[in-house]
């Protein structure tokens, strides 16, 4: 069985960056607190700000992807971004389909694969999010939605070297989670990225993720949902968790630098 590295992705949202990017501050270089983003031999980081930061987190040395871009090259699409713009920017990566974006700005299924289009044919490396709502769970249908999310977007991967992550984002578990449903536990996690994995082994692009660029066999399924550091090893650990989408604990250096940390222990 191959082993791959543990991902551990920054998305720091609509917030301003959390550390200094750049300047020192108070006469201190800022560089403690950015070494949390760096990752470390075992563990890749990328962080995920919001446009306006990219430049900083650029020139502070990190990996850096965008939290959105639209896949037409450029057009009349007040306030966006397109794929090409972020690629230009010098991000590598780019989030598509997150479900904030779904929920605020009516992404769907057909709209996110399009993203993932764009973004491979400028060469970023996607990052696609999918994940059920709690209405949905509690009615069954927790697989069929996320896979309904994932094979439009393997139908319509170009080749078979397409670099693709997942990250698995039970919507309900996002931001502290539902007041009903805190955060998905580590075995129902597992359930579902065993269940990804398979249905991405079945599908006819299943050769594509033994070929990807950052050299690993297989591609990469992220968990996201309130990972933090107290819950990090618990989750990590599992076979099918490659590493996490980490929103509200990215923002806190220490508490970043903790759940790398851990990735490494099981990388
Ligand atoms: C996210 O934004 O992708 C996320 C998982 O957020 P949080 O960690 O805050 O739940």
């Amino acid at each position: 069985m191959t082993k791959r590295k543990k991902l551990i992705a920054a998305n720091w949202k609509m917030y301003p960056a959390p550390v200094a990017l750049g300047a020192p501050v108070q006469g201190k270089p800022s560089m403690e607190a950015l070494k949390a983003y760096r990752g470390t031999p075992e563990v890749d980081a990328i962080v995920f700000p919001t446009f306006l930061d990219i430049p900083k987190v650029l020139k502070a040395g990190l990996i850096v992807g965008a939290q959105y871009g639209h896949p037409e090259e450029s057009g009349a699409h007040t306030g966006d971004v397109s794929m090409k713009m972020v690629k230009d920017a010098g991000c590598t990566h780019v989030l598509c389909g997150h479900s904030e974006r779904r929920k605020d700005h009516g992404e769907t299924n057909t709209f996110v694969a399009a993203q993932v289009l764009s973004a491979l044919k400028n060469d970023l490396h996607p990052i696609l999010c999918i994940g059920e709502t709690w209405e949905e769970k509690k009615a069954g249908h927790s697989k069929k939605v996320v896979q309904e999310q994932l094979d439009i977007v393997l139908r319509a991967l170009p080749s078979h070297d397409s670099p693709l992550t997942i990250a698995y984002e039970p919507v309900w578990a996002i931001s502290g989670g539902d007041a009903t449903k805190p955060a998905a536990s580590a075995a129902e996690a597992e359930e579902m990225h065993a269940f990804i994995r398979e249905l991405l082994k079945a599908s006819r692009h299943a050769e594509p993720f033994d070929k990807l660029r950052t050299g690993f066999v297989e591609a990469r399924i992220l968990y996201g949902g309130s990972m933090k550091p107290e819950n990090a090893e618990e989750l990590l650990r599992q076979p099918n968790i490659d590493g996490g989408l980490v929103g509200g604990a990215s923002l806190d250096p220490v508490k970043f630098q903790k759940i790398v940390e851990t990735a490494a222990k099981h990388s």
